[in-house]
């Protein structure tokens, strides 16, 4: 079985910081995806279409980090049919050997239920707020307004909302460094790796 290490929660939790260093860490390919879903949106049209077609170059496009990127995800994350054409990638990315690590919002709960590490990562509102503001030099009122809206609609869609799998181990990296947040989540994926 390869080590497939999931990582979900909502926007600006720390997720993506703590798989890059995870994969790094452990030798592992890494793959964010978001940014699938940043690019469906970004491209414009059909978005079932756009997912169905979806190639690498459209992910390495210079504008799906901002928040309107993130705002679109969000609102063709919730088709049904576009979700659905992105699984199967995923999945061929999550079960290569010898393993490797996803972020989103589905992975421990649709992607990779069997995935050998599920964490969950969380942060409270006002602090990812600001965490986003800083990265993307904006307004952390206006951040936290979209924060607010994206994880309403991510959680409230019928496929594949953001959820916590049963078996996942939750980590609030509200009080944390990036240090701190890392050594805990290196921690747990070492316990599980020799347990
Ligand atoms: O993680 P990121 O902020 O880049 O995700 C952008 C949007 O893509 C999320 O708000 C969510 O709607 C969607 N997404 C998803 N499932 C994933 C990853 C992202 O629905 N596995």
């Amino acid at each position: 079985m390869p080590f497939t290490i999931a990582i979900d929660g909502p926007a600006a939790s720390g997720k993506g910081t703590i798989a890059r260093a995870l994969a790094a860490r452990f030798g592992l390919p890494h793959l964010d995806t978001g940014l699938l879903y940043r690019a469906v949106g970004a491209l414009g049209g059909d978005p079932v279409a756009a997912a169905r077609g979806l190639t690498a170059a459209d992910l390495a496009r210079p504008d799906l980090r901002s928040a309107e990127a993130g705002q679109a995800a969000s609102r063709v994350a919730a088709i049904p049919e576009v979700r659905a054409a992105l699984v199967d990638f995923q999945r061929r990315f999550a079960l290569q050997d010898p393993g490797a690590v996803l972020d989103g919002r589905d992975i421990g709960t649709v992607i990779c239920p069997d995935a050998a590490v599920k964490l969950y990562v969380v942060a409270d509102d006002a602090t990812r707020a600001a965490r986003r503001a800083a990265e993307l030099g904006a307004d952390p009122a206006e951040m936290l307004a979209q924060l607010r809206e994206r994880d309403a609609r991510d959680s409230a869609r019928a496929t594949a909302p953001l959820r916590a799998a049963p078996d996942a181990v939750v980590l609030d990296t509200t009080a944390m460094s990036i240090e701190q947040a890392v050594a805990a989540a290196v921690a747990e994926v070492t316990r599980r790796r020799d347990g």
